[in-house]
């Protein structure tokens, strides 16, 4: 009986060591394999102009814009403070009623980074 359980508990070590293994290679894998956890600051990641919807976490005032861009934030006029969208979306092609919107550029990150308005 003794030995029997000692030879069940040597086995039980293996596996758990097997287990351990196979669990470590596989969270190094998935570390290599995963893409490094990008620093987007806005929930649109692409290349081109989207629609925005922001909310001013001070004021709470809400407002949306079609100009607004990954990783780019707009002011709040009241509070002037740099407010990130919480959600966005890609502007639908052919959708020109976009290009009719005012845009306050001293307001768009973007614009100032720029230097121009990012409309154009
Ligand atoms: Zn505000
Ligand atoms: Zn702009």
């Amino acid at each position: 009986m003794e030995h029997l359980k000692s030879v069940h508990n040597r086995l039980g070590s293996l596996q758990l060591r097997t287990i351990l293994k196979h669990y470590l290679h596989y969270s190094i894998n998935t570390n290599n394999m995963a893409p490094k956890k990008d620093t987007g600051k806005t929930p649109y990641q692409g290349k081109k102009r989207a629609f925005g919807n922001f909310k001013c976490p001070k004021c709470n005032r809400t407002w949306s814009s079609a100009n607004s861009w990954a990783n780019m934030g707009q002011e709040c006029k009241t509070c002037r403070i740099n407010v990130y969208p919480y959600h966005q979306e890609e502007l639908k092609p052919g959708n020109t009623s976009y290009n009719q919107e005012q845009h306050p550029e001293h307001l768009c990150e973007k614009c100032k980074q720029l230097g121009h308005s990012c409309k154009n």
